[in-house]
């Protein structure tokens, strides 16, 4: 017989005792006998989560005194570690395994082999179905895919006839496995606690044992076809990826979804009388299981991609495409996902959404940049995470620490709660803050702005008592769009921030699409051969080429502002150029109006970001036509240190606080003493209390930055002493102490100056 034909031989007969009208137990013993005869097996037994405890449910070959009687608790023994751990286990001598235990009611003593798979239902073990052996040898591989098979088949099984305590398997009593932390990179401070919920949800499968074959093999085929398509495509649009789709990963999703192996082994698993989902599921537990006998970390992350792939299987095949944002949050929620993009996260109902756990992630990337500006903390570089959260686990998140502490124990959360109140007390005393004016103890006003992209953000402006907006991401509206804006949203928008702003400035930064910012209905030939989208068709030159678009929002722009001041800024500007000719659409777009009789701005200024290394070569040149220039140390630091920002492998690599980074700060801020041009810093770093103090002392007098942060800064800046800390930084960077970082710590703690 071929293991196709075995599997649906032990299917069919498994059909016909789920269809019977005997009750569960009956059903129970009915099938252990079926296993056993079929695998050839002297014992087959069936364990089942009860009360947090396995317990012996049906079995053949054991005493049959020991059932209900045998019990063993999550990761006791061979079976609790079964279900623990949920792999399978196939062992020719089962005494030699260092969990082994002999409980003496079973009569197991005489059995050498033993193989157990969990019973998995809602991605948690219900219980463990196993085999044994008087001889000791390994279980075929067919054989432990029957008994996959089979335990795909129990779960429905238990599940239709309240075998188990649905609250139970479901997590939402005691849960069924302890807690864990993981730790990652802090990618946004602050605390959160909620419920995981995965981006992409798993897909629940609600039928096993297929009606017809044909159909599900159609099925399949279909999937396949669209899982390849959906590959093709991400490769040749890799300038739009998510920020975590790389070049390796890509191609290694390639690899997999035209591997043919994958695809025969789901074909067997239909043949033998699967429903094209579970034979997904049924391959991929399988392969999860020879994957974790193979201890090699690179091939371990290749089975991330491997389950991802698996998952849009899966998902295709069952219809269930939406993320979680599309099903809605339900309770406050901390969202685990690979990587997002910054439209996908803007996705979320924000006041449910309270923390982001990410297995990749950078701290410059878009949408930690758009995390950080909804206040919400992020914890990135987490490895191995989907291994131990499973969706509705509590977490706390604690991204100060750079940990997450998943289904927590009682004292845990207690204590969680009790520094989630004092955190809050702390922003209480930021909250003070709001209307004092950030003067250093020498007494120099510094300018404390904010940074925003979105009609809700700008309510922060009065919460945390900004000086004004010091970089307004216009291409925020682009990209939670499904269509370009039109100039009369533009017009709207701009105005309304304009009239929340009341006095205060807003520097408005021209669109800045491309790189980890991707915008499908902007795609375009040049964009489509980028391959290096940070570097490549995005911003100024994606403006200047595409016109039309520039001189919309100019015109967005001029109209909001009339009768007021307006401040534009142009982004990746790199030679002086390109600074005049953008800035001579929106002098066109101002003739118009004037012809229009239109009300116009009461004053214009027009200023660039300095992002680009090479405009600081000709700063000489382009400071005369500017009235301010804004440092986006985001780009910046990514392109001196050719270090791709939405790369997590370089997310710990590059310190913005490296002398390399900061001499060259030094050079900007010098280039433009004794200047009319007003000087500022707008990227990540500002937001930073030891890279803030940093800047100070460089000479940088206005800091944009995140809003959460302003109260940071502004506790900052009235600690400082501007000539100290130039005088150090002098000192310095002529002869840079080994740890810049530690060594500004030490001089801060020195001067009882509280960094975080
Ligand atoms: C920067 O590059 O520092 C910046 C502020 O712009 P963005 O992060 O939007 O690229
Ligand atoms: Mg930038």
């Amino acid at each position: 017989m071929t293991a196709a034909a075995s599997a649906r031989s032990i299917l069919t007969q498994l059909h016909e005792v789920m269809a019977s009208r005997m009750h569960a137990q009956g059903k129970l013993d009915k099938v252990v006998d079926i296993i056993a005869e079929n695998l050839d097996s002297e014992v087959c037994s069936i364990y089942l989560l009860r009360e947090q405890m396995l317990e012996l449910f049906a079995t053949r070959g054991l005493n049959k005194a020991a059932v209900h009687v045998t019990r063993l608790a999550m990761g006791e023994g061979l079976t609790g570690n079964i279900a623990d751990k949920i792999e399978t286990l196939n062992l020719a001598e089962a005494a030699t395994h260092p969990d082994f235990q002999y409980r003496p009611e079973t009569g197991e003593e005489k059995f050498h082999s033993f193989a157990g798979v969990p019973i998995v239902y809602r991605e948690r073990a219900v219980g463990v179905l196993c085999v044994q052996h008087v001889e000791p040898r390994r279980y075929e591989d067919v054989e432990i895919e029957a008994l996959q098979t089979t335990a795909m088949v129990l779960s429905e099984l238990i599940s239709n006839n309240d075998l188990i305590d649905e609250q139970e398997a479901l997590g939402l009593a005691p849960e069924q496995t302890g807690p864990a932390t993981v730790s990652g990179l802090p990618l946004v401070k602050g605390l959160a606690s909620g419920t995981a919920v995965y981006h992409q949800p798993r897909v629940t499968i609600d039928q096993v044992m297929a009606d017809d074959i044909e159909v599900e093999r159609q099925r399949v085929y279909r999937a396949f076809d669209r899982m390849r398509e959906q590959i093709d495509n991400m490769t040749n649009q890799a300038e739009f990826r998510t920020g975590g789709e790389h070049e390796e990963v890509l191609k290694t999703y390639k690899m997999f979804a035209y591997d043919e192996g994958w695809g025969r082994r789901i074909n067997e698993a239909i043949d033998a009388g699967l429903t094209a989902e579970a034979a997904i599921e049924r391959v991929q537990q399988h392969t999860r299981m020879r994957m974790r006998e193979i201890d090699d970390p690179l091939l371990q992350d290749r089975m991330h991609d491997l389950e991802d792939l698996a998952n849009r299987l899966l998902r295709i095949v069952s219809g269930q495409l939406g993320t979680a944002a599309t099903q809605g949050l339900r309770r406050d929620a901390i969202l685990v996902a690979k990587n997002l993009g910054p439209a996908e996260l803007l996705e979320y109902d924000s006041r449910r959404l309270k923390g982001v756990v990410l297995e990749e992630g950078s701290l410059t990337a878009h949408v930690v940049i758009v995390a950080r500006a909804m206040g919400v903390p992020v914890l990135g570089r987490v490895r191995g995470l989907r291994g131990i959260v499973r969706e509705g686990d509590e977490i706390l998140l604690d991204a100060n620490a750079g940990t997450a502490t998943v289904r927590p124990a009682q004292s845990v959360a207690e204590a969680f709660d009790t520094r989630f109140a004092k955190s809050k007390e702390k922003q209480a005393v930021y909250a003070k803050l709001r209307d004092v004016e950030p003067f250093t103890r020498c007494g120099t006003r510094i300018q404390v702005m904010m940074n925003a992209g979105l009609r809700d953000d700008i309510s922060n402006l009065n919460l945390v008592g900004a000086d004004g907006i010091g970089l307004f991401r216009t291409e925020f509206q682009f990209l939670v769009s499904a269509t370009l804006p039109q100039r009369e949203k533009q017009l709207r928008l701009y105005r309304d921030v304009l009239d929340a702003a009341g006095d205060r400035p807003v520097i408005f930064r021209t669109v800045d699409i491309g790189g980890d910012k991707a915008v499908p209905y902007l795609r375009s030939d040049e964009a489509e051969n980028d391959e290096n989208p940070a570097m490549g068709w995005r911003a100024l030159r994606l403006a200047l080429e595409r016109e039309g678009l520039l001189k919309v929002q100019a015109r967005a722009l001029l109209e909001a502002a009339s009768g007021r001041s307006l401040n534009v800024m142009f982004p990746m500007v790199s030679e002086p150029w390109e600074f005049d000719a953008a800035k001579a659409v929106f002098e066109e777009q101002l003739a118009y109006l004037k012809g229009q009789r239109k009300v116009l701005p009461e004053s214009i200024r027009y200023g660039a970001m300095l992002e680009v290394p090479a405009l600081a070569e000709v700063l000489d040149l382009l400071i005369p036509r500017l009235s301010f220039l804004s440092v986006g140390t985001n780009d910046l630091t990514q392109f001196l240190f050719a270090a791709d920002r939405a790369n997590p492998k370089l997310a710990e690599r590059y310190d913005w606080l490296s002398p390399a980074i900061l001499r060259f700060l030094r050079r900007i801020a010098q280039a433009t003493v004794g200047r009319d041009v007003d000087l500022g810093v707008c990227g990540e770093m500002g937001g930073r209390q030891l890279e803030a103090l940093a800047l100070l002392g460089l000479g940088f007098r206005r800091l944009s930055i995140t809003p959460v942060s302003v109260g940071p800064i502004k506790e900052l800046v009235r600690q400082v002493d501007l000539k100290e800390i130039t005088d150090a930084m002098t000192a310095w960077l002529s002869s840079p102490p080994p740890d810049m970082r530690a060594a500004l710590g030490d001089w801060a703690a020195e001067r009882g100056i509280n960094v975080d």
